[in-house]
């Protein structure tokens, strides 16, 4: 198997790159943002549990994302690898992971992390607002969940550095641009 975490800010575009990667790579997607608000809106006991929270953009207790995250890889006895979007998201995450990873057997091989900077996310997401009408986009919401990327998540890309696994590219321009700087850093990790 082939297991890989993407890292970027909210509004870094990550979504976007991990549907391309996964389909280039034939890699089971998991985005965890994505699982929630589908759980949201059918309006499950977990959707119910967690609205609040990601509306106020705030993280999800990390017990609730190791279940979400088992259940998740549990649908995928055969995949090739694993694309993990927005997973994890604090220390605890990345080591319940890991376990995780362990007892099929595998591991994370990259840690891809998007960079771009936050006046251009704080635009990109007021625009997306304005598209998708996600409530998570208002300026407010925006700021507390940079302020709570910066502060939780970035220190994971030391951890995932320590390991020798993390690969910053630069989160800006074209879709293309971006997916090609993606797969020159994967490819060169493959072969
Ligand atoms: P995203 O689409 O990845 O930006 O996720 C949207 C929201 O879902 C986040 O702002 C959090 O409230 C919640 N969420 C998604 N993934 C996680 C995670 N790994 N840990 C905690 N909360 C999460």
């Amino acid at each position: 198997m082939f297991n890989i975490i993407i890292f970027g800010p909210p509004g870094s575009g990550k979504g976007t790159q991990s549907v391309k990667i996964a389909e280039k790579y034939g890699l089971t997607h998991i985005s965890t943002g994505d699982i929630f608000r589908s759980e949201i809106k059918a309006r499950t006991a977990l959707g119910l549990r967690v609205v609040s929270i990601i509306e106020q953009g705030a993280l999800v207790p990390d017990e609730l994302l190791l279940d979400l995250l088992k259940s998740a890889m549990d649908k995928h006895p055969g995949t090739g690898g694993f694309l993990f979007d927005g997973y994890p998201r604090t220390l605890q995450q990345a080591n319940d992971l890991e376990v995780l990873l362990q007892e099929n057997n595998t591991a994370v091989n990259i840690v891809l992390a998007l960079d771009v900077q936050d006046d251009e996310l704080m635009q990109r997401l007021l625009n997306r607002a304005k598209i998708e009408g996600r409530k998570d986009d208002t300026e407010t919401v925006i700021a507390n969940r940079l302020g709570i990327y910066h502060s939780q998540t970035k220190p994971l890309m030391d951890h995932y550095d320590d390991k020798g696994k993390l690969e910053q590219v630069q989160g800006t321009g074209s879709i293309e641009e971006i997916f090609n700087s993606l797969c020159n850093v994967i490819d060169s990790r493959i072969s």
